[in-house]
């Protein structure tokens, strides 16, 4: 049976399914009986089993979810599990970027390092779920620049690259992602096990 990934966007299922890579199970996108799951918790080990769990449960078989977010150093490493609800559940990616870019302008000269964190879990009914965590850290950008990637990418520098998520080959983003670094530690996981 295939793995349903816990999403409704496919630019992260897109992400998902190309980390995820060719080998099995294969990975579909969850249809429209996955619920708007309230992402309650304070951690992302905890969102992503949740999310998972709720969406195994409904199609009894095996699902995937992933819980992720950006945190900035003079932000208190916010926004953090709530990157997707700041400032609010229907602002746009540029809203957000400009959000924290603003929020820089009025703070000065002040460190701008910052952090991708990714956690995914793989829930198969009646076991224990399968946790992968990946980080990758950077720095704030002084302003968005690029069009590739999605979300925080234009405004998130990654220094030994020189260059943003959204300016980078999406390759190169996987190759350090919080998100690939995350799968693949999950996939480690699955084949210890096998
Ligand atoms: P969630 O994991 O669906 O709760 O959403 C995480 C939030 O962090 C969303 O606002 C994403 O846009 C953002 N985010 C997570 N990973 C990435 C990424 O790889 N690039 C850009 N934004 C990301």
């Amino acid at each position: 049976m295939p793995v349903a990934v816990a999403t409704r966007n496919p630019d992260k299922f897109a992400e998902i399914v190309q980390l995820w890579g060719d080998a099995p199970p294969a990975l579909v996108i969850a249809g429209p009986e996955y619920p708007d799951v309230d992402e309650r918790f304070s951690t992302y080990e905890e969102n992503a089993v949740l999310k998972a769990s709720e969406l195994a449960r409904i199609r009894g078989g095996p699902a995937l979810a992933d819980d992720s977010g950006i945190e900035v150093e003079a932000l208190g490493w916010a926004p953090g599990v709530l990157s997707a609800r700041t400032p609010s559940p229907d602002s746009s990616p540029s809203e957000r970027n400009e959000l924290i870019l603003g929020q820089f302008a009025a703070l000065g000269n002040v460190s701008r390092r910052a952090r991708y964190v990714c956690v995914c879990a793989l829930v198969v009914p009646g076991h224990e779920p399968v946790i992968g965590r990946g980080e990758v850290e950077g720095e704030i950008a002084l302003g968005p620049r690029g069009s590739g990637g999605f979300g925080y990418d234009p405004i998130f520098c990654y220094p030994p690259y020189g260059r943003t998520f959204g300016e980078v080959d999406i390759g190169l983003k996987h190759a350090v992602s919080h998100r690939g670094r995350a799968i693949r530690a999950l996939r480690k996981k699955l084949t210890l096990r096998s």
